[in-house]
């Protein structure tokens, strides 16, 4: 056998690849402050890995050290550290050495680093290392970092690179006033959610929390106890139990359909029964199937169950367009597009849009206040909404516009980038804008009934738009790098904005909502639960009970539309065949191609053969079947999911407009160009 002689790459290589993570792989990653860029760019992450991955070091990855621990992805360096506010010269602490790394680069901003390892063998080659390199300001000590080091307290910063249940109280006791601790808290084995505690004074701290994270177990007297340490998610994986093949149990249960349109849809009303609510999800963002059985279930519950509005898991200023239209509103032709922004294929659609012009065609015979209304619950079209919210005001009260306009005047700088909004508040370079937006808002609410005795429809219109930049608002300053806070405050939003139009229609309104299974299905029965997360399919259950039914999809594969990153171009890509130990195979297996059957009956087979934990599959705008497995697969509990289930074994992707297909129509069409 030939051996292959590997390159060994030089400094200067090594020094080019630095410098292109620092600007890809951290800059333009949203790590913007001078001293942690210049920090990572200076210390060369390769003096602290085993020799035989020093040619990955600039790969943007954990890797593995001695005593199976990990060296941190290099971007988590630096976002932990950009999250620690230092201003240079401080005194720092760090817990978890490792391989000394991170307390390199924290050598270069502060004045002392003190850094504790857990492991004897790891903090002796850490300090060995770090001396070797002549970091000459750092200091290790091998011990229980959650009781932090006493000895050279108080500290400005105090960073923990391993994540605990909770937040160790010797080093909060160990900041100064005014100092920070940056630390992965979570009870979840999958995920922890870095906090930020700044020391406000003596006895008061503020909690922030920045970013969903994924840490190896801080194990010590504050934090996990060593024989507690719970397995990884790898094996605690559901293993097949063959004895009980719920394949069979799944196809005697399964209500079989062939042809959408076709489909008898009695025996579903009749579970939904006198549910005001009915939600209605999708296993992904751009499958026609689901999008066509959704609306074929709608309009059976429009017309033979006289429910009064859709809401959708879109913007509300894009879905007001449509609900003027379908509701034959009279509105001003406007010059823009409904869904222009991406992902545009999730409802700028052909399957979408028959079922508007059926909704305009079926409006057309009602009375006014008897016509179905179309409304979004979603939250990222703050400029939109601002832009609206001051077109009404200027109509119906000038003076108060003057003001709003002010206020509202705070976020203009972040009108092409309200990502970089929440960034810059988030480190400290950018006053929030929190309070003008909650004014304006207040403002307008004070003035309800003035405003609503003119036009109550209007009056919702604006009074959304100012609810809705409000929690924008909060939305982007937490969503830094998707956390926890941020899912929970859009779907909360959402949320509360159904709950608006349950009242705001009439007493005793029903409603359908469109949305992703993820928002839709009870978070409670997924893992989603473990990392405190919740949704509208939740919090439906909690307040409505019975009162609201949830409705899941599902396929095996087939195509779907779906972008590979986000802002990315709009692909037909191939859905793989489910996994393994998924439900999506379970269903598969029953061998029948097209199906639905109701959860609700705990005793019936199926039901039962369904409520051992599996994987499930969600696809949302971005699908990325390389890695599948772990970023589109969850653990689920289906029966407790959802109410029913709809199966369709091979599935094609949603046909989006284009432009000449909408020529000739009028131009309040909410589709135009
Ligand atoms: N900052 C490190 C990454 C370390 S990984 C680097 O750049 O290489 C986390 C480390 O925390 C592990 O080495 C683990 O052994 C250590 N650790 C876990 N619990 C600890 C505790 N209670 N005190 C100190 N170190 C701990």
């Amino acid at each position: 056998m030939a051996v292959a002689l590997k390159h060994v790459l030089t400094d200067a290589e090594f020094t080019k690849l630095r410098d292109d993570m620092v600007k890809h792989g951290i800059r333009a990653r949203g790590v913007r402050d001078p001293l942690v860029l210049e920090a990572m760019a200076a210390v060369p992450r390769q003096d602290f890995l085993p020799q035989e991955l020093r040619e990955f070091a600039y790969d943007d990855t954990p890797l593995p050290i001695a005593a199976g621990q990990t060296i941190s992805q290099p971007y988590i360096v630096a976002f932990m550290i950009e999250a620690a506010l230092l201003k240079g010269g401080e005194q720092v602490l760090e817990i978890g050495t490792g391989s000394g790394y991170a307390a390199a680069v924290l050598s270069q901003i502060a004045r002392d680093v003190y850094t504790v390892e857990r492991i004897g063998q790891l903090a002796e080659k850490a300090a060995a290392t770090l001396e070797e390199y002549g970091y000459s300001n750092v200091h290790v000590r091998h011990g229980d970092g959650t009781r932090g080091w006493q000895a050279h307290a108080p500290y400005d910063a105090i960073i923990v690179a391993a994540g605990g249940p909770a937040i160790p109280e010797s080093l909060t006791a160990q900041l100064k006033i005014g100092g920070r601790l940056v630390i992965p808290v979570g009870d979840g084995e999958r995920a922890q959610e870095l906090v930020r505690i700044t020391r406000v004074s003596d006895t008061e701290f503020r909690r922030e929390e920045l970013a969903d994270v994924r840490f190896v177990p801080l194990i010590g007297d504050e934090g996990w106890q060593p024989d507690n340490v719970r397995p990884g998610p790898a094996q605690r994986r559901p293993m097949p139990r063959r004895e009980e093949a719920p394949e069979k149990a799944i196809a005697q249960a399964a209500e079989p359909f062939g042809a959408i349109d076709a489909t008898e849809l009695s025996p579903l009303l009749a579970r939904i029964g006198e549910a005001d609510l009915v939600l209605i999800g999708e296993a992904t963002h751009g499958t026609s199937e689901f999008y066509r059985m959704r609306a074929s279930i709608t309009r059976a519950l429009i017309e033979r169950r006289g429910f009064n509005f859709v809401a959708i898991e879109g913007d509300w200023p894009d879905a007001a367009r449509i609900d003027h239209y379908v509701r034959h509103r009279d509105a001003k032709p406007s010059e823009w597009t409904a869904f222009a922004r991406f992902p545009t294929w999730m409802w700028r659609n052909h399957e979408v849009r028959d079922f508007v012009d059926w909704l305009h065609k079926l409006n057309s015979a009602r009375r006014a206040e008897n016509r179905v209304a179309f409304h979004g619950l979603d939250l990222y079209s703050m400029h939109d909404s601002i832009r609206f919210i001051l077109q009404y005001l200027d109509e119906v009260d000038p003076e108060t516009a003057a003001v709003a306009r002010e206020r509202y005047g705070c976020l203009t700088p972040w009108q092409k980038d309200p990502a970089s909004y929440g960034h810059a508040a988030l480190t400290g370079t950018f006053q929030t804008c929190e309070a003008q937006v909650v004014a304006a808002l207040k403002d307008l609410m004070a003035k309800r009934n003035a405003y609503a005795d003119k036009d109550g429809e209007r009056f919702l219109d604006a009074s959304q738009n100012a609810q809705l930049v409000v929690n924008a608002e909060r939305y982007y300053r937490t969503m830094y790098y998707g956390s926890r806070a941020s899912w929970n405050l859009r779907d909360q939003h959402m949320f509360d904005t159904l709950k608006t139009l349950l009242k705001h229609h009439r007493p005793g309104a029903k409603g359908v909502v469109w949305a992703h299974n993820s928002h839709v299905g009870n978070a409670g029965a997924t893992e989603m639960a473990g990392r405190g997360e919740f949704n509208i399919g939740a919090l439906c259950r909690k307040q409505f009970g019975r009162n609201c039914y949830l409705i899941g999809f599902g396929t095996d594969r087939g195509t779907v539309a779906a972008a590979s990153d986000w802002g990315g171009a709009l692909e037909i890509k191939t859905v793989r065949p489910s996994q393994k130990q998924s439900y999506e195979r379970l269903m598969h297996e029953s061998e029948t191609p097209r199906f639905m059957f109701g959860l609700r009956d705990r005793t019936a087979p199926h039901v039962r053969a369904l409520f051992r934990p599996r994987l499930e599959r969600a696809i949302g705008v971005i699908y990325r079947p390389d890695s599948e497995l772990s970023s589109h697969y969850f653990e689920a509990v289906l029966p407790d999911q959802f109410d029913e289930y709809i199966w369709f074994d091979e599935t094609q992707a949603v046909s989006p407009l284009k432009a000449h297909e909408i020529e000739g129509y009028p131009d309040t069409y909410p589709f135009g160009l």
